[in-house]
């Protein structure tokens, strides 16, 4: 499962420009415009982090911040956002129960650098840290984690594998022989009569459908070869 992020900032601006940081780097995001509305979104839903901006209209990011420490202590890792020259208090607000800051202006690396440090001391594990995220379905691929969930279930797979369902996913729509495959995951070796393309379709199909029994996720293109497609079977 990807992390889930709740951004709490009254300016759009702002709001969108995190929410674009945070889904570049794989989280699924929230936004809530206002402490009433975060408030409402939490109850209905935790997520992994919890990003908040001070200044809000109605229910401070402070008073939040309180009502959320009274009722789940320790349990939702909060990072504060905070404009630059308010951070006089910081001592007070991290007794409350922040768990770091974010003064604005921000750098995206550092937002997410920031948040994934505050989710490892919550003892979570960061995914598909700074990369790409490729979705399909119900698969998702991290590539620089070479990480594969199938319906929120990680896969294990061989080098071969994983590199062969990335290059089919990543290009949904084009047919690909196995002499194509073979050349360009197995780089270079002579494809002859051998029947590795194959046997690592149907390992890969195997481990896929033990995960996600109603999709078929690679296709059988008769008398060429295969191509991705996540269709219900
Ligand atoms: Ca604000």
């Amino acid at each position: 499962m990807p992390n889930r992020i709740l951004i709490v900032e009254d300016e759009n601006d702002i709001n969108d420009l995190l929410a674009r940081i945070f889904t570049a780097a794989g989280w699924r995001v929230n936004q809530a415009f206002s402490g009433t509305e975060a408030g409402l979104l939490l109850e209905r839903e935790t997520p992994d982090l919890l990003l908040l901006d001070r200044m809000l209209p109605g229910m401070s990011g402070d008073e939040l911040l309180q009502k959320l420490r009274g009722e789940k202590d320790g349990f939702l890792p909060v990072l504060i956002l905070s404009a630059k020259g308010t951070l006089s208090d910081k001592v007070g607000l991290l007794r409350l129960g922040a768990d770091d800051y974010i003064t604005k202006p921000f750098e995206p690396e550092e937002v997410i650098a920031r948040a994934e440090a505050a989710l490892r001391r919550c003892g979570k594990r960061p995914e598909a840290s700074g990369g790409d995220v490729l979705t399909a379905g119900n698969l998702q691929m991290y590539p620089q984690a070479r990480k594969v969930l199938v319906k929120g279930q990680e896969l294990t797979l061989t080098v071969h594998e994983f590199d062969l369902l990335f290059l089919l996913a990543g290009n949904p729509d084009k047919v690909y022989s196995r002499e194509s495959l073979y050349e360009q995951i197995w780089q270079g070796g002579y494809y002859g009569e051998n029947n590795t393309v194959n046997v690592h379709v149907s390992n890969l199909r195997k481990k896929m459908r033990a995960a996600d029994p109603e999709t078929e996720y690679i296709q059988t293109v008769y008398g060429i070869g295969f191509k991705f497609g996540a269709f219900s079977s």
